[in-house]
C-alpha cells in the first residue's frame, strides 16, 4: 500500500466520524475551510508525541489515538476554548492495518465525544511520531491566559495529580501496585480526560489557567512567571488519588504530584471578588476543583508548605523525580 496521504487519512480517519455543520471543506482538498461564529476568536494549539521520547513503543494504538487528541484539547481547555477542529500529521514506520484501525478508533472516539472534527492531515514514512493541531473557539476577548493572576487570588486544581507518574514508575518496576491500582493509573496515563467543560465555564471567572502537563511545580511556575507574582501552596490540600496514597509514602506521593506531569488537570486562579460566582458554578459541576493555595506578591517565588512547615522538592535523581516522563 502506498503512503498516499489522502488514501490513509480518508480510509482510516474520516469515515464514520461525526460531521460539524461549520466545516465547509474537510479532508480531501489542498486545505480545509471552516466558518467561524461571529465575534469569536480562534485558539490554536499543537502537540507532538514521539515514540520512545513521550511514550513507550508498546503503548496500545487506541490509547495513542486518544492521547494525542486529549493533550491538545487539554491546552484548549486551559485557554477556555471550545474544541472545534483538528488536523493530524502522523509519521509511521510502516502501514500496519491493525495499528491504524485501532489508532483511528481512539482518535475518533475522543473527537466524537467532544464534538470536534478531523479536517485535514498528512502521513509520511519514518520513526513513529504523532502531531495534532487543534482549533478551538472563544467569544472575542475571553480566552484565559497564564498572565492574569494577581496577589490574593486563590489557586485551584481540577482533580488529583500523580497517577500518570505512578503508572510510569510501575511500568518501570520502581514501585509495586495492586492489579486494581495498576489498571486505574494506567488508564489515567493512557486515556487522560481533558477538562474541556470546566475550562469553558471558567471564562470570565478565572484570572489565569494552565493544564498540568509537566507537573504542578513547573506549570504553576509558568503562571507566576507570566503573571509577575508568587504563589504559596498548602501541600496537604493537593488532591492525591487512592492508588497514590495507598501505594507510596506521602513524601513520594507529593513528589509525583508536583513533578511527574502528564495528568492534564487544570490549575487556575480565582480572584476573591469572583469566588462566590465560582462556588455557585462548581456546586452544579461534576468536577469539584480544590483550593490549594494563594497567589502572593513575591515575584517568582513558589512556596510549598506541608503542615505549616516549608517543604522542598527532593533533588533531581532522588526518589521518583528521574522516572518522570522524558521530555
Ligand atoms: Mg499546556
Amino acid at each position: 500500500m502506498a503512503f498516499g496521504e489522502f488514501d490513509l487519512i480518508d480510509t482510516y480517519f474520516t469515515q464514520r466520524s461525526k460531521q460539524r455543520p461549520d466545516v465547509v471543506i474537510g479532508v480531501g482538498d489542498d486545505g480545509a475551510v471552516v466558518s467561524l461564529p461571529e465575534r469569536s476568536e480562534l485558539v490554536i494549539v499543537t502537540d507532538t508525541m514521539v515514540a520512545d521520547v513521550h511514550f513507550d513503543s508498546d503503548t496500545p494504538a487506541r490509547a495513542l489515538g486518544h492521547k494525542i487528541v486529549a493533550v491538545n484539547l487539554s491546552d484548549l481547555a486551559a485557554m477556555g476554548a471550545e474544541p472545534a477542529w483538528i488536523s493530524l500529521a502522523v509519521t509511521l514506520p510502516e502501514v500496519d492495518h491493525e495499528w491504524l484501525t485501532d489508532f483511528a478508533a481512539g482518535l475518533r472516539e475522543i473527537c466524537d465525544y467532544y464534538g470536534c472534527q478531523l479536517i485535514g492531515g498528512d502521513t509520511t514514512q519514518g520513526p513513529l511520531s504523532l502531531t495534532v493541531t487543534a482549533h478551538g473557539v472563544v467569544p472575542a476577548g475571553s480566552a484565559i491566559k497564564r498572565a492574569g493572576a494577581r496577589p490574593g487570588d486563590w489557586i485551584y486544581l481540577s482533580g488529583p495529580l500523580g497517577d500518570a507518574g505512578l503508572a510510569l514508575a510501575a511500568r518501570q518496576q520502581k514501585v509495586k501496585l495492586t492489579n486494581e491500582h495498576y489498571k486505574r493509573v494506567t488508564d489515567r496515563l493512557y486515556f487522560p480526560s481533558p477538562r474541556v467543560a470546566l475550562g469553558q465555564s471558567l471564562r470570565g471567572i478565572a484570572s489565569s489557567a494552565i493544564d498540568i502537563s509537566d507537573g504542578l511545580a513547573a506549570d504553576l511556575g509558568h503562571i507566576i512567571k507570566a503573571s509577575g507574582v508568587g504563589a504559596r501552596v498548602t501541600l496537604e490540600a493537593v488532591p492525591l488519588s487512592l492508588p497514590l496514597t495507598e501505594s507510596v509514602s506521602q513524601e513520594r506521593a507529593l513528589e509525583l504530584a508536583l513533578v511527574s506531569g502528564d495528568d492534564y488537570e487544570l490549575c487556575f486562579t480565582v480572584p476573591e471578588a469572583r469566588r462566590g460566582v465560582f462556588d455557585t458554578l462548581i456546586a452544579h459541576s461534576p468536577t469539584k476543583p480544590i483550593c490549594i493555595g494563594r497567589i502572593t506578591s513575591e515575584t517568582g517565588k513558589l512556596k510549598l508548605e506541608l503542615e505549616g512547615e516549608p517543604w522542598e522538592l527532593p533533588e533531581a535523581g532522588n526518589g521518583f523525580q528521574h522516572f518522570s516522563q522524558r521530555k
